[in-house]
C-alpha cells in the first residue's frame, strides 16, 4: 500500500504554463530546450507551447531493473552528435521532478561541460526532502512548477488506464481546489487532506 500523488495531463499543462510563467517573467530567453528522458519529454513540449524553442533529448537512467534507485544515474542516451551546438548557447534543462536531486545534478554538470553561455533547470515538481545532489553554483536559475511532499507521484503517462487515473486525479483537484479557492500552492496541501491508497 502506498500512498500516491495523482496528476492529469491537464494538471500538469497548468503547471508547466506556470513555470513558462516564472520563465518569462524572470527575462530568461533560452536558445535549447534539453529534456531528460523519459519524464521530461512531455513538460518539454508542452513548455515549447508557450517557449518555442527547439528540444535536444538525453537518456538517463536512475533506477535498475529491479527498481531500486542506482548509486549513479546513467547514461542511455546522449546528445553526442550535436554536443558543439550547446557551446555558448542559453540550455533550458528540463525533467519532471527532483527527488533525490541526483539527475539534476548530473546532467547540470555534463551540459556544463559543453561550455554553454548559462544554463538554467526547470522541473515540474520539486519534493521536500533532503537532496544527494547539489545544483551547482553556476546555475543561477531554477524554475519549479510546485513544490511537493515525499510521496510518490503518478503522473498521466505512466498510467496503464488513464481513465481511472485521471478520474481520481480530478476528484483530488476538484476537492483541493474547494477548499483553496483554487490557490495552486494550496491545491498541493488539499490533497494531503485525503490519502490515495492502491
Ligand atoms: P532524482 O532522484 O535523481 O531526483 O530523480 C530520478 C528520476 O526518478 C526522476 O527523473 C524520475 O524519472 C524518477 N522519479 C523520482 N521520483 C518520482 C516520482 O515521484 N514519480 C515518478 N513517476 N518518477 C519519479
Amino acid at each position: 500500500m502506498s500512498d500516491k500523488l495523482y496528476l492529469s495531463y491537464r494538471q500538469i499543462h497548468r503547471t508547466v504554463k506556470s513555470i513558462a510563467h516564472q520563465i518569462e517573467t524572470d527575462g530568461f530567453d533560452p536558445d535549447i530546450i534539453v529534456a531528460i528522458g523519459t519524464g521530461g519529454f512531455i513538460p518539454a513540449r508542452i513548455l515549447k507551447t508557450f517557449i518555442d524553442r527547439p528540444i535536444l533529448t538525453v537518456g538517463i537512467r536512475a533506477y535498475d531493473e529491479n527498481n531500486r534507485l542506482t548509486e549513479r544515474p546513467q547514461k542511455i542516451q546522449w546528445i553526442d552528435e550535436v554536443e558543439k551546438k550547446l557551446t555558448g548557447q542559453k540550455i533550458l534543462l528540463v525533467d519532471e521532478v527532483d527527488d533525490t536531486r541526483t539527475t539534476l545534478e548530473y546532467c547540470l554538470n555534463e551540459l556544463y561541460s559543453h561550455r554553454p553561455a548559462e544554463t538554467a533547470v526547470a522541473v515540474l515538481h520539486r519534493k521536500r526532502k533532503e537532496k544527494r545532489g547539489v545544483i551547482p553554483d553556476f546555475v543561477k536559475r531554477s524554475f519549479v512548477g510546485m513544490e511537493v511532499d515525499d510521496v510518490w507521484i503518478a503522473y498521466p503517462w505512466d498510467a496503464l488506464d488513464i481513465d481511472a487515473h485521471c478520474d481520481i486525479a480530478d476528484a483530488r483537484d476538484k476537492l483541493a481546489r474547494e477548499e483553496s479557492g483554487g490557490s495552486t500552492t494550496i491545491l498541493i496541501r488539499g490533497f494531503f487532506v485525503g490519502m490515495i491508497t492502491s
